[in-house]
């Protein structure tokens, strides 16, 4: 390898770090951060990662409240507990868990958030202020994207930068900001052609597609910065009797780290960057 590697649980550390010392500030005013989780239904997965997503926040001081919702609730039922958190002064911030029970859709339900306690970034008011280029609640993921690229002191001024996927959640607020951090941004996507073309333009080039192994070495300009937001479970053929699993990324990173002058790595790039990021987004909300 001879990228840089970019250390995505350093630079949570740190962001974990502020959101502490912040929190805490907070807390002898007080006014505790509160993130309030919505659950509906009993998906386990979710279930999990609220238990995992609880333990990390009350390290940091945050308080993690669970707010549990039948499976068979109706949008009407939901929209009252989301209008009852959204008027709770004691609540900094609110997330729902995906996925949501069938008949349940998951743009209608985020949108009923207020905008200001909207931690995930994902409340089209948010992402309309990300649009206009003015300060919001960003999407914890393209936060994270572009703390991990801020780490390696690129100057992203005047340079060439290429987004890879146009997902609301990912794709275009990376892109958004991008531009409002002076970069010339491409954004390719599944009817681009000749994607190399373009790929291979970018000083900067984030990945966020959801194809494993998408980018190779042939896609990358010697030097570029390499983010990988991707993020897959694979099967490990083993012998039989211990099936394992390992997580890999959009982008070829045996190939792509002999080119790049900086790359992310999957696991420890940009995922634990952007569960701290929510933290930092919980503070924030806590704060205005
Ligand atoms: P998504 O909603 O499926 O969007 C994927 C985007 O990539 C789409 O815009 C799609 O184009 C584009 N795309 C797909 N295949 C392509 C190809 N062959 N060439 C060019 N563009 C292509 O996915 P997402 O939610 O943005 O997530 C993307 C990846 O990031 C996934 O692997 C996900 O697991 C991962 N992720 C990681 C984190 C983290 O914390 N690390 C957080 C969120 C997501 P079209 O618009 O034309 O369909």
């Amino acid at each position: 390898v001879s990228a840089q590697l970019i250390d995505g649980n350093a630079i949570a550390a740190r962001i974990r770090d502020a959101a502490q010392h912040e929190a805490k500030r907070l807390a002898q005013r007080g006014h505790r951060p509160c993130l309030a989780a919505v659950l509906v239904g009993d998906d386990d997965g979710s279930r999990l990662y609220a238990a995992s997503q609880a333990e990390t926040a009350h390290r940091v001081g945050i308080e993690h409240r669970l707010v549990e919702i039948p499976p068979q609730a109706t949008l009407d039922e939901v929209r009252g507990r989301i209008a009852e958190l959204n008027a709770d002064a004691t609540v900094s911030g609110i997330l729902v868990y995906q996925p949501l029970p069938a008949g349940l859709d998951a743009a209608a339900v985020q949108s009923l958030i207020d905008p200001r306690k909207d931690v995930e970034g994902v409340q089209p008011y948010n992402l309309g202020l990300l649009a206009m280029g003015r300060d919001a609640l960003v999407p914890c993921t393209a936060a994270a994207a572009m703390a991990c690229l801020a780490s390696t002191g690129i100057d992203l001024s005047g340079r060439e930068a290429v987004v890879v996927g146009r997902s609301a959640i990912v794709g275009r607020p990376v892109a958004a900001l991008l531009t409002a951090a002076h970069a010339t941004v491409t954004v390719c996507h599944t009817r681009t052609l000749q994607l190399e073309d373009h790929t291979r333009r970018a000083e900067v080039l984030i990945v966020a597609a959801g194809r494993v192994g998408l980018i190779g070495r042939e896609h990358v300009r010697p030097g570029a910065v390499v983010i990988d937001v991707g993020t897959h479970r694979q099967r490990v053929p083993g012998d039989g009797s211990t099936a394992r699993t390992k997580t890999v990324g959009d982008v070829r990173f045996e190939e792509v780290s002999h080119v790049a002058s900086a790359i992310t790595p999957v696991p420890g790039g940009v995922g634990p960057v952007t569960v701290a990021m929510l933290l930092s987004n919980v503070v924030k909300a806590a704060e205005s």
